[in-house]
């Protein structure tokens, strides 16, 4: 198999074809610590793509209750089991190195485990390119299985009275994940295809399967370990997200020529998302692009991170780690990224308060912004080190540098008059 670079491992790694990257790649932030689990961005997403015969259990974007939940049900659990039965045969571990830690490189170290691609190689050499498995029809029948179910609890039967919990971490604790595909740089999905019917657009990164090639032998469900491209019974083929690609080439007539967000990622009342394309060399690394908001919150700030890094495919969905959250568990799911993140994001930067207003305000891509000074609003002391709050104004520009938004850190209050049209 030849070699390509995966800077999130820290390493070249194995991938059963040679690297090919595109111009721009379709790339997404979410903070976990603001979503409320309404479902909005599931629904968006459901009620655009996924409302036809057949597709009533498919639920492209979805959001689920960790350490518990999942859709398909222990989708994590079932691939971290696999792995390390692998590694333990092998009698390896999937461990990180974190010393030479290397800014663009290898950002969070190196991973000296196997990815899903070379554990296959070793357990089923000349059957399959990713380690998986398929799920069965119970497993993706129940999307929000085990929904607001905590770990940690310690009361017994009839006593309601748990030690109080505080920040960094909580003794009894779950949170929400938000999934959809990830557009992977190395998509384990098209790996697997012997019909050779999904692609990677060169303009965008999005990956999309071709309905009309595609002859539903669903080796790309087995081989997505983020269990993110499904089986249509009706139509006899899979699916998958497909990044509301039409948005994202300006078709949408709410903006005509303009690239818009996805439907899940506009739909966010919890303002947790922003997503946007992020520009690659033809080496498959990101080009510098200082004032992207996604290239700064992933490869600045750092405060975002990808989800199981470990698996190997370079996902394109960045996520903002829960602060009260066991930092084990955390660090399996995001890697060893997740204490720098957190540490940011906690008392985050003059320029990180700034950026983060963005999420959510536009339906327009951001492609950069600019931060305008402004006064010091509040001071306080987080963590033994003093912190201080600015009321910047942050601007965001579109694709032709037009200026689609423009905001401040503090949010603009609004004082009606005493007396109003609907004043009693
Ligand atoms: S719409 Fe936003 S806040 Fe609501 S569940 Fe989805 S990601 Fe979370
Ligand atoms: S998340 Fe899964 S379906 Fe999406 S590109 Fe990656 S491997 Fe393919
Ligand atoms: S990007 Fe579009 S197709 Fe993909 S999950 Fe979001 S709404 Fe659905």
């Amino acid at each position: 198999m030849p070699n390509v670079y995966n800077w999130q491992i820290g390493r070249e790694m194995s991938y059963p074809f040679e690297g090919a990257y595109p111009e721009r790649q379709w790339a997404f932030v979410f903070n976990i610590n603001r979503c409320i689990a309404c479902q909005t961005c599931s629904f968006a997403c459901k009620s655009t793509w996924t409302f036809s015969k057949g597709q009533e259990y498919m639920w492209w974007n979805n959001v689920e209750t960790k350490p518990y939940g999942g859709y398909p049900k222990f989708w994590d659990a079932k691939i971290l089991k696999l792995m390390d039965d692998a590694h333990r045969k092998a009698g390896r571990s999937m461990e990180w190195k974190t010393a030479g830690k290397d800014g663009d490189e290898r950002p969070y170290g190196t991973y000296e485990g196997m990815t899903i691609f070379e554990a296959a190689a070793q357990e089923t050499p000349q059957q399959e390119v990713a380690l998986g498995y398929e799920p069965s029809d119970d497993e993706w029948s129940a999307p929000n299985f085990y929904e607001d179910t905590a770990a940690g609890a310690t009361s017994s039967r009839g006593d309601t009275t748990l030690e109080p919990t505080q920040l960094p971490e909580h003794k009894t604790w779950f949170f929400y994940l938000q999934r959809l595909c990830n557009h992977c740089a190395y998509p384990a999905c098209l790996a697997a295809c012997p019909r050779q019917a999904i692609y990677k657009r060169p303009e965008d990164g999005i990956v999309l399967i071709d309905q009309a090639r595609c002859r539903g032998y669903r080796k790309c469900v087995a081989a997505c370990p983020y269990k993110k491209s499904m089986y249509r019974s009706t139509t006899r083929v899979s699916e998958k997200c497909v990044g509301c690609y039409p948005r994202i080439e300006g078709k949408d007539p709410l903006f005509p020529g303009q690239p818009l967000e996805a439907r899940c990622m506009t739909a966010c009342p919890g303002k947790i998302r922003i997503q946007g394309l992020v520009r690659k060399t033809a080496d498959g690394k990101w080009a510098e692009d200082r004032f992207n908001p996604i290239y700064y919150l992933v490869k600045v700030a750092k405060v975002a991170l990808p989800l199981y890094p470990q698996f190997g495919l370079e996902p394109n969905g960045y996520y903002i780690p829960p602060r009260w959250a066991p930092r084990p568990y955390l660090r399996q799911m995001f890697g060893p990224g997740v204490d720098d993140a957190l540490e940011a994001y906690a008392a985050p930067e003059r320029e990180l308060l700034a950026v983060m207003q963005l999420f959510r305000t536009t339906q327009q891509i951001i492609f950069g912004y600019e931060v305008l000074e402004g006064p010091k609003v509040f001071e306080a002391t987080i963590a033994g080190r003093k912190w201080e709050m600015f009321d910047d104004t942050v601007i965001g520009y579109g694709k032709d540098d037009q200026e689609v938004v423009r905001v401040k850190v503090e949010e603009t209050m609004h004082f009606l008059p005493d007396k109003h049209p609907n004043s009693i």
